[in-house]
């Protein structure tokens, strides 16, 4: 993506301080999807990273990686796959406990909703601790999927989230801040 775009796209987002919790600078990132061009260049922009590569499944996290997750799955032509909190998923369920920025919380993927050799692409919003993403590598790892890495929309690069994920695959990110 051109420098351009990833400047409009950075401008976008919205600061807002002290949101969930004191001292949490939240990325807000409804400013981009409420804007059709912002959108649109964010999918291909995330779509961009497995240009070439044959995808099986995006796995999305539970609640704003549904929405990069499942609009990068119709943009590469692939299946969608919810990582959902604990208790959520209707079907048998493969679950794992992990720690966040703020707080702690548990992940949970169908035990059917990948297949052992599936090449798995892992999407979310943002990259924070890497707390939430590493544990849904480490499910889908679990799956015997074939991990093509991780895409996210924002990377915050203080927080060392990347050390994290990295150990699964590689670590794409549109905005770093
Ligand atoms: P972590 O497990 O620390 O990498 O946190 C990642 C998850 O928490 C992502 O799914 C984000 O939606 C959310 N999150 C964490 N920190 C922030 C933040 N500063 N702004 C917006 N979302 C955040």
């Amino acid at each position: 993506m051109d420098q351009y775009s990833l400047q409009l796209l950075r401008s976008a987002v919205r600061d807002v301080m002290d949101f969930p919790q004191p001292g949490i600078l939240f990325k807000d990132i409804t400013p981009v999807l409420g804007n059709a061009a912002l959108l649109k260049m964010t999918v291909q922009g995330m779509a961009e990273v497995v240009k070439g590569q044959h995808v099986d499944k995006v796995v999305g996290i539970d609640a704003r990686g549904f929405i990069f997750g499942a609009m990068l799955a119709v943009e590469l032509g692939c299946g969608f796959v919810p990582a959902r909190k604990k208790g959520k998923l209707p079907w048998r369920t493969k679950g794992v406990d992990y720690a966040l920025e703020y707080g702690t919380a548990s992940l949970e993927l169908h035990e059917d909703a990948i297949n052992p050799g599936e090449n798995v692409l892992l999407a979310d919003d943002l990259l924070a601790t890497g707390g939430t993403a590493s544990a849904a590598l480490e499910l889908i790892q679990s799956m015997h999927a074939n991990i093509l890495g991780s895409v996210f929309f924002i990377e915050l690069e203080f927080l060392k989230g990347r050390e994290k994920v990295e150990g699964y695959g590689p670590v794409y990110s549109l905005l770093t801040f």
